[in-house]
């Protein structure tokens, strides 16, 4: 057996050091490491995607951790178990880690029905996808049925992580209504379930109207499923309250979109989409290393940033190189 294949087998048999083992080697972009990974991967493709997959996002301060927390706790004790991922790329939170600090999630980290993967800081801004992709599938080989992908603020994160997962959870603090102009239209479009937090003490009845607000706002734009109307709810993640119509929504979303056959498709659709990305990655990577344009590089790209080529030309150029003289007939 190779390494990889007893990797793999020690995952499924739920052994936790060799989770953060797996996930760390799929982080790790060393080229070794890399084809281990990729061999890892292989090899536990069948005992993947069992899991519902939930992005999470929304404004600092919102109380995304807070949240992760009580309904990852609230998860476990429904029988569920929760891993928990974070995607940040080009983190530019003074060297720190989202979900790194010790302060964050500190109970569901200890429980055994958990587990947390901080993301760390600085990390190459390319692979992020891969691999938190990759990281998704280990935690579902290892038999986590709920698999939480936290993203922190920044415009493109949110796309990316909307393309790996199935369900979109947006969480906001309490705000009237006209304030969701100020959120990104785009961000509110991916949300399939939005969450007014802080829905508690005197903030409750403030948190009810906005989630009123938004709820009427949200009614506005065109579902992205016919068979789902995103859902709007005042919850608490401090006291907890409403958490448990939370895990109802989102079986109710699982089984919604899996009688539609939407679910399925969703998926398939992501897979390829990964497919063409790993494509056009790989081929970059050897277009840049490649002796017959490496070595020209750098000059046309002065030429076409002082105006004196253009791109379009200097593209073909490369590209005629880079093939052979395919083109130069
Ligand atoms: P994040 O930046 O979105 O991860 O937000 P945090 O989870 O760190 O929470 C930000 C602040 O809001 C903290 O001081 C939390 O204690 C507080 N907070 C989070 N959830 C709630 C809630 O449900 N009710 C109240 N009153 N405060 C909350």
């Amino acid at each position: 057996m190779s390494g990889a294949d007893e990797l793999a087998a020690a995952l499924r048999g739920g052994s936790r050091r060799a989770l953060a083992r797996a996930v760390t080697l799929v982080e790790s972009t060393r080229p070794d490491h890399r084809a281990e990974a990729e061999r890892l991967i292989e090899a536990i493709l069948p005992a993947t995607g069992g899991a519902t997959r939930i992005g999470i996002t929304g404004p600092p301060g919102a109380g995304k951790s807070t949240f992760i927390e009580r309904f990852g706790l609230d998860g476990v004790a429904r029988g569920h178990r929760v891993a928990v991922l974070a995607v940040d790329p080009g983190s530019k939170r003074g060297g720190g880690a989202i979900l790194g600090d010790k302060t964050r999630m500190t109970e569901l980290a200890k429980s055994p029905g958990a587990f947390i993967r901080p993301s760390s800081a600085g990390a190459q801004t390319g692979g992020v996808a891969r691999r938190t992709r990759e990281a998704i599938l280990v935690c579902e080989a290892a038999g986590f049925d709920t698999v939480l992908v936290e993203t922190v603020g920044a415009g493109q994160s949110e796309t990316s992580v909307s393309e790996m997962t199935d369900m979109f959870l947006l969480i906001l603090p309490p705000a009237a209504g006209d304030e969701l102009q100020g959120l990104k239209r785009g961000i509110i479009e991916l949300a399939d379930l939005i969450l007014v937090n802080k829905a508690d003490g005197d903030l409750r009845d403030h948190a009810t109207r906005s989630a009123a607000e938004y709820a009427n706002a949200v009614h506005l734009i065109r579902p992205a499923y016919p068979e789902w109307q995103v859902a709007v709810r005042a919850v608490s993640a401090l006291t907890g309250d409403s958490i448990d119509a939370v895990w109802e929504e989102v079986a109710r979303f699982r089984v919604a979109l899996e009688a539609s056959g939407a679910w399925v498709r969703r998926r398939a659709l992501q897979a390829e989409a990964a497919l063409w990305a790993e494509i056009g990655d790989g081929l970059l990577q050897h277009f840049r290393t490649a002796p017959a344009v490496s070595g020209r590089l750098a000059k046309l790209e002065r030429e076409v940033a002082a105006g004196q080529r253009s791109p379009a030309a200097a593209a073909r150029d490369l590209l005629a190189a880079f093939v052979g003289s395919a083109e130069t007939k």
